[in-house]
């Protein structure tokens, strides 16, 4: 029977996993029994599994409603390489007669379409020639107003669906909050005990924010410990240009640069070579990374802060996806907030409430001497623990000190100088500098003249970095600093500031990140042969094994095919086509 014992027949023998993860076996029990169901699982949590399996196990095709063709092209290869029968109707597609026999035949396990094909009356003919056993419908938040991503493509799909009313309903995505879910939820008809929402942790992730002093030092410190594929995300096109080449020098990694800007052929041939590497870096603005399914992403960086806790998490939630240890650190500067801060005022009025909170948010997150994944976790509406021990302020935990004495002193420094001036000058002003440029304005004469002393002034500047974050200082347009937010407040002695003192000798992690035994032999060979059984398929290396599986094999060293079939990872499919050949690899070292 179809049953989910033999779920996990079928999860052993098609993709080689000995169980399943998170909440995907609660999908999985719903599906199997024919409900419609929405799961929300974060990225990485292992959502095509939940229609993969079931597209093998029952009777009839499973249609995959997909958003982006590279999106369904990655899918297609892993599911062929573990022997899924799988196809996309695609324009980027030349087998279209071969996919439509396959179907009529009853042949195909899998077939991909977009939202705009699905929609279209002529593919609801066409799917009324065979059976069909599940509709998945992935990033389903775009099928709401509510969802940030909201797709009129995606709402058409309703009227497919209904035309095949006994065919149960999947949706699938990382981002939907509560209003999203329900709207999903009535959009698509699954009922209201259909949701099945996972945890958002991403434990193997290890994250970390720091202040930006020097971004190419600070990022070839990280690669320096890091030696598999990574992703810079920077704020523009020309930063990203700069990193990239900066980086690519100071460290003789491949790195290249992803952006708009470059023309089309160029930036899809760098997308290629960083989805098939295991160890370049791709510099890129945040265009990049949508579609993109690279279990192996070791760490993604920013420099700058993201647009939102829901982008960070996004971004960040691309390093890792296979489970291995990975990181997640951003290089935060206060000028990021100041401009940030400078453009709400050109946002319309209910907008500008919701971009104020996101960026609070953010500020919170960047500025808290708490554990970074509690405050994550809370902010999705979870309860976490209050320690997790993988995060730079549980590892190195940093003070908290009360900067309230101090922030009036600097508050008020910006005021009697007339908002206009910059950190450098108004540290001049406080610490009572002998400077020309201070005397010629008649800042040597004004009350807060030298009345910070010298064991304070070190605080000046993580003060400053922190109220900008907050928004009690704003940049002005000539890139003075100007009161906002709370400023009054404080300087009344109404408000009081607490900031975050970093530990005084900031560690860069440990090389111990990646848990592969690069240098020996034998990992060594086996991932020289799975690079050549890349080559020859033309797939990226995961694709063959991930390198989880490499490492079971160079400890467990099996000597028979069926010794090697008990590994994680490896199912029926593959045991096959790759089998022989890395046991002979074994054998030889
Ligand atoms: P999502 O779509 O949720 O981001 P994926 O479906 O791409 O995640 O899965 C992420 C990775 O986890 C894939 O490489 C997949 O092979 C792996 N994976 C999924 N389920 C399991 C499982 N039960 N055991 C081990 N690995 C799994
Ligand atoms: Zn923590």
């Amino acid at each position: 029977m179809n049953g989910i014992a033999s779920a996990y027949q079928s999860l052993k023998d098609v993709f080689g996993f000995e169980g399943f993860r998170g909440r995907q076996e609660d999908v999985l029990t719903r599906v199997l029994a024919g409900d419609s169901t929405l799961a929300v699982m974060p990225t990485g949590a292992g959502k095509s599994l939940t229609y993969q399996l079931p597209a093998v196990m029952l009777a009839g095709t499973c249609v995959v409603i997909s958003p982006l063709i590279a999106l369904m092209h990655d899918q297609l290869r892993s599911a062929r390489a573990n022997g899924i029968r799988a196809a996309t109707l695609t324009s980027a597609d030349a087998d279209w007669r071969e996919t439509q026999d396959a179907f009529r035949a009853g042949e195909l396990d899998l077939l991909y379409v977009a939202p705009e094909r699905a929609s279209q009356p002529a593919f609801r003919d066409f799917l009324s020639a065979a059976p069909l056993c599940l509709f998945a419908i992935d990033e389903a938040h775009c099928v709401s107003e509510w969802g940030h991503d909201f797709r009129p493509d995606y709402r058409m799909l309703r009227g497919l669906m209904d035309a095949f009313p006994q065919v149960p309903r999947l949706a699938l995505t990382a981002t939907a909050d509560r209003q999203t879910r329900a709207d999903v939820m009535a959009q698509l008809r699954i009922p209201e005990d259909g949701l099945v929402l996972a945890g958002f942790d991403r434990p193997n992730i290890h994250y970390a924010i720091r202040h930006r002093d020097n971004p190419v030092r600070q990022l070839t410190n990280l690669m320096a410990g890091e030696s598999g594929p990574g992703i810079v995300y920077a704020q523009t096109r020309r930063k990203v240009e700069d990193l990239a080449e900066k980086l690519a020098a100071a460290t003789g990694r491949p790195v290249r640069p992803y952006h708009a800007g470059l023309d089309p052929a160029t930036r899809a041939a760098n997308q290629a070579a960083f989805v098939a590497s295991e160890d370049m870096v791709i510099v890129a603005t945040v265009a990049f990374g949508m579609g993109i399914d690279k279990p192996d992403v070791r760490f993604v960086a920013h420099v700058g802060v993201p647009k939102s806790i829901e982008a960070y998490y996004q971004e960040t939630g691309r390093a890792g996806r296979d489970g291995d240890p990975s990181q997640a650190v951003m290089f935060w500067g206060a000028g990021d907030f100041a401009t940030a801060r400078q453009r709400l005022a050109e946002v319309e009025e209910p907008r500008r409430n919701a971009e104020r909170a996101r960026l609070d948010a953010l500020a919170g997150l960047v500025e808290t001497a708490e554990c970074r994944r509690a405050v994550l976790l809370r902010h999705f509406g979870e309860e976490p623990p209050g320690h997790c021990g993988n995060c730079d302020n549980c590892l190195e935990p940093a003070g908290v000190t009360d900067a309230t004495e101090l922030a009036r002193k600097l508050l008020s420094a910006v005021y009697r100088t007339g908002q206009s001036f910059g950190m450098g000058h108004l540290q001049k002003v406080l610490t009572g500098s002998e400077d020309e440029r201070v005397r010629q304005r008649g800042h040597d004469r004004l009350s807060v003249f030298g009345i910070v002393e010298p064991d304070e002034a070190r605080l000046l500047q993580p003060l400053s970095r922190a109220l900008q974050a907050r928004g009690d200082l704003v940049a002005t347009e000539h890139g003075g600093l100007a009161l906002g937010g709370s400023a009054r407040a404080i300087l009344k002695g109404e408000s009081a500031v607490q900031i975050v003192v970093p530990p005084r000798r900031q560690r860069t992690r440990r090389g111990d990140a990646t848990p592969n035994p690069v240098g020996d032999p034998l990992f060594d060979a086996l991932r020289a042969l799975r690079k050549e059984l890349a080559e020859e398929a033309q797939v990226p290396p995961y694709v063959i094994f991930h390198d989880s599986t490499l490492r079971e094999m160079a400890l467990a060293r099996p000597t028979t095919l069926a010794q090697l079939g008990l590994l994680p990872g490896i199912g029926a499919k593959k045991l096959e086509a790759y089998g022989e050949r890395f046991l002979r690899a074994i054998d030889q070292h």
